[in-house]
């Protein structure tokens, strides 16, 4: 049994005054969840986040981190760095940062290398856009996002990542792709993981994300393959996370 992952992914919002509250409003609603939990949240917050979530049960994460160690590269946030923040969890390749900052298969492959390296859990992001699946192209896009992965990882570090499934165009648009097309996907991703190490992927959390929300999170969250979610906008409402949570 795959214990489920429900990861919110703040994207570039929040505030010292709004992170306060969330935080706080999620912390004293959450109870025993039954799952894992992790908020990924913007760099400038670290410390802010780390401070408020010390001894809750909820884990901390970031959305995005340099492929390189250290040095001359302004602007970038090394794995060390977000280590010294205690997070958990780093997300890589996010369609919003292959689509508007131009990360390819081969420069995720290489975060996700380097987070393993370092410690931290890279949260994978693979995912088709409209007119890819109109084209019938999803298994071979997703496909190759996973290979860029595969091809790099070593096979003992395998079970060592999360992978989240979020076609595109179920994101931030209200559209979630039903449970039976996620399901389909991600039963090809595992497939795709078990060629590479067949034990490992049966312990890799695959996340579905894409509007996923309180309304229908118990339906994609039954299906045999979906291990948990990553979570959008429903991630800056407490109520709607923690009953994400609660249904996970
Ligand atoms: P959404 O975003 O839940 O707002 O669709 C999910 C994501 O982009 O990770």
């Amino acid at each position: 049994m795959r214990r489920k992952l429900v990861a919110g992914n703040w994207k570039m919002n929040g505030s010292i005054a709004a992170n306060a509250l969330l935080l706080a409003e999620i912390k004293a609603g959450l109870g025993n969840a039954a799952c894992d939990a992790a908020v990924c949240v913007p760099a400038p917050y670290f410390a802010q986040c780390q401070a408020l979530l010390s001894g809750s049960a909820i884990a901390l994460g970031a959305q995005d981190m340099s492929a390189h160690d250290a040095g001359a590269y302004t602007g970038e946030v090394s794995a060390s760095m977000l280590l010294e923040f205690s997070c958990r969890y780093v997300i890589v390749g996010h369609s919003e940062r292959r689509a508007y900052f131009g990360e390819t298969n081969e420069l995720v492959a290489q975060k996700a290398v380097r987070a393993i390296k370092a410690g931290l859990i890279p949260i994978v992001c693979v995912g088709e856009t409209l007119a890819q699946r109109e084209a019938g192209r999803t298994d071979v896009i997703v496909g190759e996002q996973i290979d860029a992965v595969l091809s790099l990882i070593a096979e003992n570090d395998l079970s060592k990542i999360v992978v989240a499934y979020e076609p595109v165009w179920a994101i931030g648009t209200g559209e979630t792709a039903t449970p039976e097309m996620a399901q389909e996907v991600h039963a090809m991703l595992r497939k795709r993981l078990s060629a590479k190490n067949a034990q490992a992927a049966m312990q890799v959390k695959i996340l579905y994300g894409g509007s996923m929300k309180p309304e229908n999170a118990k339906e994609l969250l039954a299906m045999p393959d979906i291990d948990g979610g990553l979570i959008g906008g429903a991630a800056l409402k407490a109520m709607d996370f923690l009953s994400i949570i609660r249904a996970a």
